[in-house]
């Protein structure tokens, strides 16, 4: 389900605090990639929020690599005016 609600990051960020208060403090080195190393970390017991309309799954709102556009964005870029020259993209 999908409701296109949208809660804040810091929102977000207190949800996931509550419902898993024994994964703060936790440390994780930086890879030369930027990701994180968090093999040593066991996440079975993770819970994961819901949205709080659907219940459906909180996800950032962005494309990640791999998934497609979301056709109303591509038609708002091609209809912007003035025109959109390039596409963002940004990586950590
Ligand atoms: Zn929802």
């Amino acid at each position: 389900m999908n409701s296109a609600s949208r809660i804040r990051t810091p929102a977000v960020q207190r949800m996931l605090e509550a419902m898993n208060p024994d994964f703060m403090g936790n440390t994780a080195p930086d890879l030369p990639d930027s990701d994180a190393n968090i093999e040593h970390l066991d996440f079975v017991s993770f819970d994961i929020p819901g949205c709080t309309r659907c219940g459906g799954v909180v996800k950032p709102d962005v494309v990640f690599f791999g998934e497609s556009v979301p056709r109303e964005l591509v038609q708002d870029a091609a209809r912007s005016n003035p025109p959109m020259p390039c596409l963002c993209s940004v990586h950590r």
